[in-house]
């Protein structure tokens, strides 16, 4: 497998996702120190240049910028088309995508495109001593690992957002090109994005990249106790989610949940409350890093994949929680 290594970086509201610059940290990984492998990052859409900068701090040997407004709406086909001629223009060997809702759906087209073999959800990332790339994602609901061995000269990893850090910027910067959009050769007639419709979402930060979550169930009896949540999500500067319990009832946007119809987190810190633990839930939140479950019920199925519990009363623990990480914290 060739040595260079080609990053997608996503770019919402002006700038490249986190998950994204994750992945660049283990495109720098997986390619050696600069100098043995190569890095490219490629940014497409009109707001690439201003982002680029961003990106050029982060390791990388070359960052390639498609200002094409055509970009800008994600439309799987369009990507995977355009990405497809930039990796084999620079030879790459492995094309890196931050497993946001985009990347997933990007991996498997950019891949049939490409004609390389596709991995997604990957949560950690090896070269095996003959250079063999590693992969190592949750199958069955979290409940097992699963390693798999990319035996072929090309590959697509999509990557779990919060499974890799981000490097922080360094002093070098690497070039940035401004590059023509390529060749997107036949496309089938594409449907047009005509506007998007924000997600109702917390005041703070993105449900999908926030380090830390929140998540009230069926236990908080109503939505006015979200507040709770709320202060408890503010002290450690984290988003609320939610339950299909809660969102069924209306009590919190569909946007909130967590689930097998929801969205999926994988936060540092996931605190589920008042929260039974129903499967459907768990594969939304299961490759979290550390979860806490505060319930009432000691039977409750969320203890069996929970890090540490707390038996007892959401209504007397949460705001005792709270008051306690203000004061550690000062804040
Ligand atoms: C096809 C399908 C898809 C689904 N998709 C999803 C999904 O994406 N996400 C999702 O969440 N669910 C999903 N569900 C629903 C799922 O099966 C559960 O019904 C739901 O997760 C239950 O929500 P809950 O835990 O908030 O409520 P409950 O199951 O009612 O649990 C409430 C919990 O609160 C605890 N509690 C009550 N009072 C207190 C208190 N004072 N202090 C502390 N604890 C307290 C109780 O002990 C209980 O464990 C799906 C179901 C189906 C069939």
């Amino acid at each position: 497998m060739s040595s260079s290594v080609l990053v997608v970086v996503e770019i919402r509201n002006g700038a490249p996702v986190r998950a994204s610059l994750e992945a660049l940290g283990v495109g720098r990984r997986i390619a050696g120190p600069p100098g043995s492998g190569t890095v490219t990052a490629v940014l497409l859409g009109s707001g690439s240049e201003s982002s680029s900068t961003t990106v050029a701090e982060r390791g990388v040997d070359k960052v390639l910028s498609v200002a094409d407004p055509r970009f800008d709406a994600f439309h799987a086909v369009v990507w995977a088309a355009a990405i497809a001629a930039i990796a084999r223009e620079i030879d790459a060997g492995t094309i890196l995508v931050a497993g946001t809702s985009n990347g997933r759906e990007l991996v498997g087209r950019l891949a049939a495109r490409w004609e390389a073999a596709a991995v997604n959800g990957v949560a950690d990332l090896s070269l095996a001593a003959d250079g063999t790339l590693m992969a190592v994602r949750p199958v069955f609901s979290g409940r097992a690992l699963q390693e798999v061995r990319v035996d072929q000269t090309r590959a697509v990893l999509g990557l779990r957002p919060n499974a890799f850090t981000a490097p922080e910027p360094s002093g070098s910067k690497a070039s940035v090109e401004a590059h023509p959009t390529p060749d997107l050769g036949q496309l089938p007639a594409l449907g047009v994005v005509s506007g998007f419709e924000p997600a109702q979402t917390g005041s703070g930060p993105d449900l999908s990249e926030a380090l830390v979550v929140v998540s009230g169930g069926r236990g908080l009896r109503g939505p006015e106790n979200f507040r709770l949540l709320e202060d408890l999500a503010g002290a450690l500067g984290g988003a609320i989610g939610a339950s299909r319990a809660v969102t069924d009832s209306g009590w919190k946007p569909a946007s909130f949940q967590v689930g097998q119809t929801g969205r999926t987190v994988s936060p540092q810190l996931y605190i589920a409350v008042g929260i039974s633990g129903a499967i459907q839930h768990v594969v939304g939140m299961i490759s979290s890093r550390t979860i806490v479950a505060i319930n009432s019920d000691p039977n409750a199925p969320i203890f069996k994949v929970a890090d540490y519990g707390v038996v007892g009363d959401l209504f007397q623990i949460v705001p005792a929680l709270t008051a306690e990480i203000r004061r550690v914290r000062g804040s």
